[in-house]
Formats: C-alpha cells, structure tokens, sequence
C-alpha cells in the first residue's frame, strides 16, 4: 500500500522563533466546544458563541471591534486572547475577467495562495492546503520546493474568509475547490476540519455538493474520505493515459499506479454517487499526442465521468508549453468521438499567475532581486 507522504496529521503553525510573547489563539482554529469553554470559564452563556460565529461567517468581520451586538468588555477579553485573522496579505492582484488572487503570508512567514473567480453568478474560490507540495508535478510552480507543512483548518477557513470579505455584501461565495497549493488528502483532518465548517448552514453554508476537492490520487485518503459520507465532488488530476508518463509528470504515481487511483476513485463514486472528474493539464508535445487522447479514451471506458482539460499556462523556469491550437481541437474531437464528457476549461486570470504557486515564486524572486 501506498505511504501518504508528508507531515504528520495534526501538524499546526510553528511558533515563531524569539517571540517573547505567548502568541494569541487563532480563532479560527478553535472548536465551537473550545470557545464554549473559554466563554464559561468567563461567565459568559452559550449563545455568545453563536454570536461570534455569525459574526465571523456572515457578518464578514475580521476584528471583534465590529462585534457590536457583544458586550464591550466580552470584546475586549476576545481580542486580548485571540486574533480573529492571524495571517496577512502580501500581495494582491486582479486579472482583467475579474479573478483575484492573494498571496497570504501566515504567521510563521510562509505564503499560500488563493483566487476568486467570477464567472456569471458563480463566485467561486480556489485554496491552498499545504504549504509547498510533495507530489512534485513537473509543470507545477507549487511544488518546486517541495514541501513545508501542512495547514491547519483556521488557515484554510481564513482564506476562504479574505476571499469572502472581497465581495460586496449582494454576493455570496457558491463554490469552493480545494486546487490551490498542496495536495488535500496529504492534509485530510485540516481540510476536512475546513470543509465542516465552510458547508455548514451557520459556517459558511455551501452545499458539499458545491465543493470539490483535487487530488493527484491518493487512494488510501480517498477511501476514508469516502468512509466520511459527505458527498463532495472529486477531481482526480491524471495528466497522462498511462503510468510511464503519468510517473515522469506525477513523480508520485511511480510509488501508486493509474489503475489503484481508478479503482479508489471508483469505489469513491459508487460510495458518494457523485459524478468523477478527472483533470487533464495539456502539455504542448508531451502528453497532447492523437495516441495519448486515443489511450485516454480506452481508459476512461464504462465509466461514468467528466473530463476536464486545461491547455497549460506556462511557469517562467520550466520548460514546457501551452499547445498549439490545432493539437487542442484534435485531443477533443478524439474524446468527444468516443463518448467522453469533456469539458476544455478556460484559462482565467492569465496575466496574473493564475497557475498556483507563480504568484508566490515571482514574488519570492522579486524580493531576492
Ligand atoms: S499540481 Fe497540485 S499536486 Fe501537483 S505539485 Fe502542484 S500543487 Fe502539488
């Protein structure tokens, strides 16, 4: 069986080092129970809590200042023990279609991304759960350096949050993917920490059937995240018809293989009874040939799934290319032809480093320079 790779489960921020001051909780990193407790101890009822809940996912507040249907006193004994947000922004930038990107930089100084995309009434979100990545895709600028460590779900809910606040307050957050930087189900217990709460009615309330999380595929995570019962969407990125190239661009598949992923992925859609989808990064001359898409459609036989291709969007540093229009039109036609579902997916925020982990090596770059 497979290893998972990485850091152990559990693995939260490091504290910072020569910090003489004990470093405030992240209250988004407390459970409902904890700040239950931490109201009691004080004297305060239980309904405070839901108050700060509702504040903090559909008030949009990012201090407890705006908290103003608490008691004074109550707000400042919160802001004395926690931060409501405890990463920053380093950088943001906004694509012409309107996608937004931040680059958020967290506590102990490493930086994730995460995007807004508005497409028609979808307003949907792309977050990190890592930071860096250990799968080692070789046309992806997030793992380049490897991994980290794994966030913890106060740092995945508080993207969602900055991503949130970004909105006018007509609008709402519709879709979540869990795409950005790092591999999820190297991180399940943060990101499924994340999930409960940005799918509850008094979290975040997006129906799971509106999340989907993106996965190289790691079959042991994907049966406990079946064994979870909450119907998400799974992507199952393959990038290649078979495993001599899927292990050159997915080095890990070398230590797992195509057919267990499929046979994980199946047992996940006879599980939850949601639709596959697999994603398909088009490399122009690598994996973009008649015999791949021809080798993809033998694959994907009897199964009941959508595929999304994405034309690459080039990294600076690496090598490979978007493909040429011609080689893009003949990938879908051998699809379509043979029954795929396909779906050829736009490429938003070009001019802003939309592939995930650009952002954060430009700006990396940038300070070195
Ligand atoms: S494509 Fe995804 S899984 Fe692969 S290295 Fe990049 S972040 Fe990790």
């Amino acid at each position: 069986m497979p290893s998972l790779p990485v850091l152990s489960q559990n693995q939260s921020a490091p504290e910072e080092e020569g910090s003489a001051q004990p470093r405030k909780r992240h209250l988004l990193d407390t459970s409902d129970e904890a700040l239950a407790e931490w109201l009691a101890e004080r004297g305060y009822p239980a309904f405070r809590a839901k108050q700060i809940r509702r504040w903090l996912y559909t008030g949009r507040a990012d201090s407890f200042d705006t908290m103003s249907d608490l008691p004074a006193k109550l707000r400042l004994e919160l802001a004395e023990a926690f931060d409501v947000f405890n990463a920053s922004e380093a950088h943001v930038s906004t694509s012409r279609d309107g996608t937004e990107k931040i680059l958020v930089r967290l506590i102990d100084g490493g930086e994730v991304e995460c995007v807004l995309l508005r497409d028609g009434d979808r307003r949907s979100i792309c977050v990190s759960s890592q930071v860096g990545c250990a799968m080692g895709c070789v046309f992806c600028a997030s793992g380049l350096d490897g991994v980290d460590r794994n966030l913890t779900r106060g740092e995945i809910l508080e993207q969602m949050l900055r991503l949130q606040h970004r909105l006018p307050e007509s609008e709402r957050l519709s879709h979540i993917v869990m795409m950005g930087m790092g591999e999820p189900l190297a991180n399940l217990p943060g990101v499924l920490a994340a999930l409960d709460v940005a799918r509850n009615p008094e979290g975040l309330g997006i129906s799971p059937r509106r999340i989907t999380i993106s996965t190289v595929g790691l079959p042991p995570a994907i049966e406990k995240l079946a064994a979870g019962g909450v119907p998400y969407n799974l992507a199952v990125s393959l990038h290649a018809p078979n495993d001599e190239l899927r292990s050159e661009l997915v080095p890990v598949n070398k230590k797992i293989g195509i057919e267990p992923v499929l046979t994980a992925a199946d047992r996940y859609f006879a599980s939850s009874g949601r639709r596959l989808t697999f994603e398909y990064v088009l490399l122009g001359g690598i994996n973009d040939s008649e015999a791949c898409a021809h080798e993809l459609t033998r694959l994907l036989r009897g199964r009941s799934v959508m595929m999304n291709v994405i034309p690459y969007n080039p990294v600076e540093g690496l090598p490979y290319v978007t493909p040429n229009k011609e080689s893009i039109a003949r990938f879908r036609q051998i699809l379509e032809t043979a029954g795929v579902n396909v779906m050829f997916r736009q490429r938003k925020g070009d001019e802003i480093d939309a592939a995930c982990g650009q952002l954060r090596r430009h700006r990396g770059k940038q300070k070195a320079s």
